[in-house]
């Protein structure tokens, strides 16, 4: 079961504008005299401030993501680390002649990639 907020992980579309509309008169946001379309949030914006708030969007998405995928590295990390202690354990009733200690090892191997010939 995953435990990743989807939302979060969606790419940010950028807002799209009818520059045919576009009126000279100073940003909203920088204040700049430019020519400027209306904004979702009310006000004007100009193309410069839009791409500022679109890659300002893409930049927060990609650290989510970045955050995310480190998070996942380090659960892979833990569960490599159990799988190898249970790999340990049981290796010891395998060498004792423990058939199904022996078979388990192999489906570890398997699961791990570590199997030879992988
Ligand atoms: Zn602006």
């Amino acid at each position: 079961m995953s435990n990743i907020d989807k939302r979060a992980l969606a790419i940010p579309q950028r807002e799209k504008h009818d520059w045919s509309q576009a009126v000279m008169r100073d940003c909203d946001f920088c204040q700049q005299w430019a020519l400027t379309v209306k904004h979702s949030d009310g006000g004007g914006i100009c193309a410069s401030c839009c791409d500022s708030e679109y890659t300002t969007a893409l930049s927060s998405a990609l650290v989510v993501a970045i955050e995310r995928s480190e998070a996942a590295e380090k659960r892979i990390a833990e569960q490599r680390g159990i799988i190898l202690s249970a790999r340990n354990f049981i290796s010891e009733y395998a060498e004792r002649g423990d058939a199904g200690a022996e078979e388990f090892v192999s489906i570890i191997d398997r699961a791990a990639g570590t199997a030879k010939g992988e």
